[in-house]
């Protein structure tokens, strides 16, 4: 299984932040990665960036609605994404669950609509600090495994992605321990929800990390990549997170 280091730009990034994927593709053409590589970057960069990478690396949108067109107004549709040179949609970000409002059953709908489009689906699910206090972490992963992940998931067209929200954006992680353990129940919900052929589908780590703690987090078992935030809007960054692998 090729890992897949993804960089979710967040609401961050104007035209001349095009810079960065330059120096991001030509490092890559220069010493081809070992992972699979993806830049989710706002909506708006998604088009200009397509002409610019040449299929260097992957990009992809940060969400999506449900719907393929209609009265909707500043949502995006996942063939819109398509359209403009996105292979993929992050769906069901904490961000998106806890900003918007948005619960397992969206952000499923927004998986099938990835699918329908043509994209892959990277689906996010996490506990909270309280839950993980509270000892519910693998009880709340299951249960938005269970609603968030169509039933149709395959290893091709989606990924997991396993961010506790405790961890984002706030330099804080498991320890190796912690996330080995949960990425290997991770790996049997998704087993039992979608059959063996799910040992073959990608299960990201996401949260806090950076150059620094990449190497240790991606190397450890049942972790097939990483979902970066911060970390992924400077290139040189990045790209030192990319050449852990
Ligand atoms: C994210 O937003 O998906 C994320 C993991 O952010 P950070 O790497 O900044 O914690």
């Amino acid at each position: 299984m090729r890992p897949l280091v993804a960089g979710n730009w967040k609401m961050n990034g104007l035209a001349s932040s095009l810079k960065e994927l330059d120096a991001l593709k030509a490092a890559l053409l220069a010493a081809p990665a070992a992972a699979e590589v993806l830049i989710c970057p706002p909506f708006t960069l998604i088009a200009p960036a397509a002409l610019r990478v040449d299929r260097a690396f992957a990009l992809g949108g940060q969400d999506c609605h449900a719907k393929p067109s209609g009265a909707h107004t500043g949502d995006i549709a996942a063939e819109m994404l398509k359209d403009s040179g996105a292979s993929y949609v992050i769906v069901g970000h904490s961000e998106r669950r806890h900003n918007h409002g948005e619960g397992d059953g969206d952000v499923a709908a927004k998986a099938l609509a990835a699918w329908r489009a043509g994209l892959t689906a990277i689906i996010c699910i996490g506990e909270t600090e309280d839950q993980r206090g509270a000892g519910d972490a693998h009880y709340v992963c299951s249960h938005q495994i269970d609603g968030s992940v169509p039933s149709a998931a395959t290893p091709a067209n989606t990924v997991l992605a396993y961010e506790p929200v405790w961890a984002i954006g706030t330099g804080k992680t498991p320890t190796a321990d912690e996330i080995v353990q949960m990425h290997a129940y991770l790996r049997a919900c998704l087993v039992r929800r979608l059959g063996t052929g799910a040992h073959a589908l990608r299960i990201l780590y996401g949260g806090s990390v950076k150059p620094d703690n990449a190497g240790e987090i991606l190397h450890l078992p049942e972790v097939n990549g990483a979902l970066v935030g911060g970390a992924s809007i400077k290139s040189d960054d990045f790209l030192r997170i990319i050449r852990a692998v």
